[in-house]
């Protein structure tokens, strides 16, 4: 099984990732968080990208693409795997074929999440992390049950610098401008479903992909 959550940012795409993958018991290859893994550890590949995130664009299309590359080739991929915030770009899709055709595999499905802009405007700037575990929370949704504390390490929760409002307005752009036309993209390869993700419970949503997934 190998899927792509797709939808603009504050969809909630991590939040269902990490449920998903439990379900399915596949990998979760998030290219946002490998990169903040990167940008804490300082390593190049951090340093690089950082500025970019900071800003609210995207990160080069040949510097994401390579460490795509390089982790669906980890043992944990062999049954498939769900890819959060890649891709983003069509440049980003073609490479994605073009890997997973060289490495015998298919893309089985492409799940868009629709959400209303006021509402992705409310979730990402009540959105916390854990420090440690990346749990999601939301201060107006999904709160933790003692406050900057995650429920599942007890570690402190913290605010992404990127959701911060002034930086949520140039992703929402950039998501509108260039991974938007994503959802033509992958229409026209007959593998889009789409799901109004804008109301209903976690478990209600998660349920719904889960349903499409199935089928
Ligand atoms: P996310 O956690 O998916 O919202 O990603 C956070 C930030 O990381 C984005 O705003 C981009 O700067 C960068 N990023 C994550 N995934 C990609 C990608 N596939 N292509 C380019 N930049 C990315």
């Amino acid at each position: 099984m190998i899927f792509i959550l797709l939808g603009p940012p504050g969809a909630g795409k991590g939040t269902y990732s990490q449920r998903l993958i439990e379900k399915f018991n596949i990998p979760q290859i998030s290219t946002g968080d490998i990169l903040r893994e990167a940008v804490k550890a300082k390593t190049e590949l951090g340093i690089k990208a950082k500025d970019y995130m900071d800003k609210g664009l995207l990160v080069p299309d040949e510097v994401i693409i390579g460490i795509v590359e390089d982790r669906i080739k980890e043992p944990d991929c062999k049954n498939g795997f769900l890819l959060d915030g890649f891709p983003r770009t069509i440049e980003q899709a073609d490479a994605l074929e073009y890997i997973l055709n060289k490495n015998k595999l298919k893309l089985d499905c492409v799940v868009n999440l629709i959400v209303k802009n006021e509402i992705l405007f409310k979730r990402l700037t009540g959105r916390r992390l854990c420090k440690k575990c990346g749990a999601n929370y939301n201060i107006y949704t999904l709160p933790p049950a003692q406050e900057g504390i995650c429920d599942k390490c007890q570690s402190e929760l913290y605010q992404r610098d990127d959701d911060k409002p002034e930086t949520i307005e140039k992703r929402l752009l950039v998501y509108t401008k260039q991974t938007a036309p994503l959802i033509e993209y992958y229409k026209n390869k007959n593998l889009l479903k789409e799901i109004d993700a804008s109301e209903g419970t976690i478990n209600e949503i998660v349920d719904k992909i889960e349903d499409i997934l199935k089928s």
